[in-house]
């Protein structure tokens, strides 16, 4: 009895690993063509540390290479029905969706699939098979009660733990031992033999963390599990080898597994795909810093941006921000451009994690807003509103009137910023609408609060000096005019240069017109919302 026999009755039917080299052939791309992908879990959550990362993995596909998705469910435990949908769906609403990818009913789009991992039991099962053979992996029937002791043990001598040199149990066991115990019906696991010593070093040069050296890696670690699936590490290897994988981006908890990866693709005669390792989201904290939970942060759900109407749009470019920071920069002196023109570079991401603030994306948020016409945020907040705002929805039915509202201050030099989400317009557009405005509420005036004189100074204005033809010129004299006839200045500088003077300067007056239209102390351009309400509504409003 030899390795061969041990190897066939383990793997009785699987095929041979050359039909799998045969099959899944080499790409053809250019040169210097990026192959990458996402590899994640269908836990039924998706973190937007997953659209950070296909966003990244996109911009180094760019067009001539690979950006494909790989479902990882070989945890069985941990999955969840429709978990492969919502991240397919998730990376779609981000306009991520990849090259290459198994859907939700398990049709492959791609030569290399399948693309999820339960499904490809027999590939990593044909190289497991081999490695038997050629003595390279081995069944260990160690129960869990054995590996408790041995790890005892190990702790008792203060000795490092896991399955290496001394303590492997089963690598040496003789191959008739094996093959009885087998046949006897005893449940085992495949382990692979490591051929590292860890007095020695590996030096591996991470695109984003730069030059690392390790141990080499020295543990027997499991590669198929007793439900005949691969761990982790076995399938990454196998999977990103026949996959064509040159790019592996991925999150730096798996940076210290990168000895024991490099010695797998090396002992298995695969060319191993650079690493590029991100540092988890993080976030301020109190005095300090912590990873973007799942558990505590709402805004580490893919599905809240949807909720809060926080555009794709925005969230892609705060991400690129936080990831490339002369983004920005190139934003500003690109306005037009699509992000996938940046010169997006792996180097110039920070080796730990970037920091994610809520506060900055809405920022960010607010100029991509700013950037759009009257049309799109109109189309962009009724949709959302259908879903999530019935009495924003309603609102907006009136098509022709909420395009002059949301055009206010819009598609000129300095553009209205004050939009972060669609779930910010219905209060923001609120007191443009009749129908809602409610001319008797309790507004809080600025500078000026005696009823009395509010009442003159409106009855004045719209008496006197309100015109609905003037232009903004003429309008702005006459706000001017009616200053100075309630002795205030009539600009802030004669204001400040002399205080005692006046009771205050034309801005004050304004802003008494302004609260009394609309409720508001601080609205777009007055004179715009004037012009929209038209002269019949204002009259009513006063
Ligand atoms: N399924 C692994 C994870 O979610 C994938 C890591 C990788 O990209 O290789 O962490």
């Amino acid at each position: 009895m030899d390795n061969k026999d041990l190897a066939n009755l383990i793997f009785p039917d699987v095929k041979d690993y050359t039909y799998y080299e045969e099959k899944y052939k080499a790409r053809n791309l250019p040169e210097g063509a990026i192959v990458t992908r996402f590899a994640p879990s269908p836990t039924g959550f998706v973190h937007i540390g997953g659209i950070y990362q296909s966003l990244i993995a996109k911009s180094m596909a760019k067009d001539d290479g690979i950006f494909f998705v790989r479902i990882e469910d070989t945890d069985q435990k941990r999955e969840v029905e429709g978990g492969t949908k919502q991240i397919l769906d998730a990376l779609k609403d981000f306009d991520l969706s990849p090259d290459e990818y198994i859907d939700e009913d398990n049709v492959n789009h791609g030569e290399y699939g399948p693309y999820k991992q339960s499904l490809r039991k027999e590939i990593y099962q044909s190289y497991a098979k081999k490695l038997i053979e050629e003595g390279k992996a081995y069944p260990c029937f160690c129960t869990p009660e054995d590996l408790d002791k041995i790890r005892g043990d190990q702790e008792k001598a203060k000795e490092r733990t896991g399955y290496f040199g001394k303590w492997t149990r089963c690598r040496n066991m003789p191959i008739d031992m094996a093959i009885d115990k087998i046949k006897n019906g005893d449940s085992y696991i495949v382990r692979f033999k490591s051929p590292g010593n860890p007095d020695k070093k590996i030096k591996h040069k991470d695109v984003i963390k730069g030059n690392v050296d390790f141990p080499e890696n020295d543990q027997d670690i499991v590669i198929i599990k007793s439900d005949g699936l691969p761990t982790y590490h076995f399938a990454h290897a196998v999977d990103d080898h026949f996959m064509g994988t040159n790019l592996v981006i991925r999150g730096d908890e798996w940076l210290s597994s990168v000895p024991l990866h490099l010695q797998l693709f090396y002992v298995l005669g695969f060319k191993a795909p650079k690493y590029a390792h991100i540092g988890p989201m993080m976030k301020i904290d109190g005095e300090g810093k912590r990873k973007l939970s799942k558990r505590k942060d709402p805004e580490s759900a893919v599905s809240y941006y949807k909720e809060e109407g926080i555009p794709k749009q925005s969230v892609l470019e705060y991400l690129m921000n936080i990831a490339n920071s002369n983004f920005e920069i190139w934003r500003k002196q690109n306005p037009e451009k699509s992000m996938y023109e940046f010169p997006f570079d792996l180097k110039k991401m920070g080796v730990s994690g970037a920091l994610f603030d809520m506060v900055k994306m809405l920022d960010v948020s607010k100029n991509v807003i700013s950037r759009l016409s009257a049309e799109e945020v109109y189309n962009a907040s009724l949709e959302w509103a259908k879903e999530y705002d019935e009495e924003l929805a309603e609102i907006l039915e009136n098509k022709e009137y909420s395009l002059r509202v949301l055009g206010i201050e819009r598609g000129n030099v300095k553009p209205r910023k004050d939009i972060a989400k669609w779930s910010d317009v219905k209060n923001i557009i609120y007191y443009m609408y009749p129908e809602k405005f409610d001319k008797n509420g309790e507004f809080e005036y600025q500078k000026v609060t005696d009823e009395d004189e509010i009442t003159k100074i409106v009855k004045t204005y719209f008496e006197k000096y309100y015109n609905e033809t003037d232009d903004k010129q003429i309008w702005f004299n006459k706000m001017k005019d009616l200053a100075e006839e309630f002795g205030y200045a009539r600009e802030v500088k004669e204001y400040k240069a002399n205080p005692d003077a006046y009771k205050g300067h034309v801005g004050d007056i304004s802003t008494v017109i302004r609260v009394k239209l609309t409720g508001r102390c601080n609205t777009p351009d007055l004179y715009e919302i004037m012009k929209v309400l038209g002269k019949e509504e204002l009259l009513k409003r006063v």
